[in-house]
């Protein structure tokens, strides 16, 4: 798992600081370790990259692929979740990404209007998106349980869980507010940089 950046209670007010532990300590690491029992057999796949693997779900034996989908998935979307969240974040300025925005957009405010909206509706355990598209283009998808937007040939930028384990202990069932908190905790010097990135 990759390290965090920040102490678990770095992202309070927003997202407390039992949750950062226990979503990151449990949660994220329960995926890790399911996604290295479901591979231990398979020796082949154990030096491949998790972008490699999920991008080529089908090429794995087919008693693994459910496995791979829930923990692969769990392993690879935290990684962004928490890659993308700092406690220092500030507002996205002028450059390559605002003009990605206003191009899919039209404006920043109508973006998150868009992505908020998509969250909100997001029905279950799952996860809303901005991706890059093959074409170039970015999209705002949401996928349910673990599923990872790299099985469908998309690049990940930005990533929202919406696991009730992600907001629960703090929220309730005010997913909402989660969601509206949320924003102000995401790097989006991270963001700029996957999308600069010419890894798919
Ligand atoms: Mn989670």
């Amino acid at each position: 798992m990759s390290a965090l950046k920040y102490e678990y209670r770095a992202l309070e007010p927003y997202i407390d600081a039992l949750t950062v532990e226990t979503h990151y300590s449990k949660h994220h690491q329960n995926y890790c370790n399911n996604l290295n029992k479901a591979l231990e057999k398979y020796t082949q796949f154990q030096g491949s990259s998790i972008e490699d693997v999920l991008t080529g779900l089908s090429t794995l034996p087919k008693d693994v692929v459910q496995a791979v989908t829930n923990n692969g998935g769990g392993y690879y979307n935290h990684n962004l979740y928490w890659e993308n969240l700092t406690p220092n974040t500030k507002p996205l300025t002028e450059g390559v990404l605002m003009d990605e925005i206003r191009k899919a957009f039209v404006s920043f405010a109508d973006f998150q209007k868009l992505f908020t909206d998509s969250a909100t509706k997001l029905f279950g355990s799952g996860w809303t998106w901005l991706v890059k598209t093959k074409g170039g283009d970015i999209k705002i998808v949401n996928t349910a349980n673990q599923d990872c937007p790299l099985s469908n040939g998309l690049r990940p930028l930005l990533a929202l869980d919406l696991w009730e384990h992600a907001y629960y202990l703090k929220y309730q069932n005010r997913r909402a507010e989660y969601i509206q908190n949320w924003w102000q905790v995401v790097d989006w010097g991270v963001v700029t940089a996957r999308l600069n990135s010419r890894l798919l």
